[in-house]
């Protein structure tokens, strides 16, 4: 009867931990890995039931709870490393279980002693572990939660490889009815418990952490365009300012407004420029590299730092942006109706404070707007530096297209 109820703490522990991710992945609204780490305890659980409930010489004991566990160790690994974002190819699991699964019936039809069936199976899970680590040290993202992944992942691996052999050193042979008073059976126990409670502590771990990042972030950005609102880009341009300053590298930053976007509310309605912003947003998110930060500042107005980047190509930059944003069709506007915006360019120059770059840039975004708009300023040009003049009243063609609406 104790073993019986002892036998039911492993099982339980691993349906808790299961029943917990899945409450995570739901109320976390989080990426479906989590699901997956739920999935995975969840088979454990039932290949636990199973090693402990079933008759213990039963042929198909070994059979049951290999297919239950080889699961729950796919589900597990391929979760862990679609969260770390690298593809995990189905098929070659399916390969190493299948392997196992064959060697596996070929020692059970042979022997009535279990420790080869044991050093078979486990092989198998470790196998597919040690798959998973090797794939999750590819992975570019490489922060302290993911290597505490990548070390219980190794862990796990190490375990499954190296304990049968060592226990089966000791207890040579285990007949399979002497099973659950064998030595290794006794440790199982321990060992998949303190495997399972420090594996779901690092995953419950590692999926707080996910949590409060993407809280943070979505906390950063502006729901409209999904880019950095303008809180959240201040105050990264400044950290990126003083770190092109600390390691010499040109930093530039573009500012852009869309032209005449009053009159776009006022003729096709708040939500048509709404689309038309976020369109303007997913443009530029598509056309800056992945070192630059684009933020929404303003009603129409984004800003993009772009790093690395001495004046010209940025100027270079601003323009194909331009080029791209006037071809652009609005499905919310008229179907022959395009945006156009202005660009204001400047380079940090040494000492600058955001500022003053951002200023200088905006002056250059002013002499766009006045000297007739759906063009790139520069503030570097220095042909450029004079009194600005006042923008001109636009006679505009989108007043005209409201008359042909
Ligand atoms: P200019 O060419 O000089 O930039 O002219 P403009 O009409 O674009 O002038 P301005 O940039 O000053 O106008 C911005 C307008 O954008 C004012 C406001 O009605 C509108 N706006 C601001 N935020 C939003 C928003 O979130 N959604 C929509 N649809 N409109 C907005
Ligand atoms: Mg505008
Ligand atoms: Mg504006």
């Amino acid at each position: 009867m104790q073993t019986q109820i002892l036998g039911m703490v492993t099982p339980l522990m691993a349906l808790f931990f299961a029943v917990t991710f899945v409450v995570l992945w739901r109320v976390g609204r989080m990426k479906r890995h989590v699901l997956g780490f739920g999935i995975a305890y969840a088979l454990s659980a039932v290949g636990f039931l199973i090693t402990h409930f079933l008759p213990a010489n039963a042929f198909y004991l070994f059979h049951a709870t290999q297919l239950f566990y080889a699961l729950g160790s796919i589900v597990l690994v391929v979760s862990v490393c679609e969260r770390a974002g690298q593809r995990f190819h189905l098929g070659s699991f399916v390969v190493v279980y299948l392997i196992s699964a064959l060697v596996l019936a070929v020692a059970v039809s042979f022997s009535n002693d279990i420790a080869s069936r044991l050093i078979i199976v486990n092989i198998g899970y470790g196998v597919m572990f040690a798959m998973g680590v090797t794939t999750l040290l590819n992975a570019r993202r490489r922060n302290l939660v993911d290597l505490a992944i990548i070390a219980i992942m190794a862990f796990q691996a190490a375990d499954f490889l190296a304990r049968p052999t060592l226990t089966l050193l000791f207890e040579r042979s285990i007949p399979a009815e002497a099973y659950r008073e064998s030595i290794y059976y006794s440790l199982i126990g321990l060992v998949l418990g303190v495997k399972g409670v420090t594996t779901a502590m690092v995953l419950i771990g590692a999926t707080i952490a996910d949590w409060t990042k993407a809280l943070r972030e979505s906390s950063d950005r502006d729901s409209l365009t999904g880019l950095l609102n303008r809180g959240a880009f201040e105050q990264s341009i400044r950290a990126l300012l003083s770190r092109a300053q600390t390691e010499d590298r040109p930093l530039s930053l573009v500012v852009a407004d869309i032209d005449h976007f009053k009159q776009v509310n006022d003729i096709w309605g708040h939500q048509a420029g709404d689309q038309a912003i976020s369109s303007f947003g997913e443009l530029i998110d598509q056309m800056v590299r992945g070192s630059d930060m684009a933020g929404r500042i303003g009603g129409e107005e984004f800003c993009i730092a772009i790093w690395n980047c001495p004046n010209d190509p940025a100027e270079r930059l601003a323009e194909r942006i331009r080029q791209a944003f006037a071809r652009l069709e609005h499905d919310s506007l008229n179907d022959d109706i395009r945006l156009t915006a202005s660009f204001g360019v400047a380079t940090a120059r040494d000492g600058e404070t955001y500022e003053h770059l951002f200023a200088r840039a905006d002056a250059a975004l002013y002499r766009a707007k006045s000297s007739g708009r759906d063009r790139v300023e520069n503030a570097e040009d220095r042909r450029q530096e004079e009194a600005l003049p006042k923008p001109t009243p636009q006679p505009t063609e989108l007043k005209r297209a409201a008359a042909g609406r």
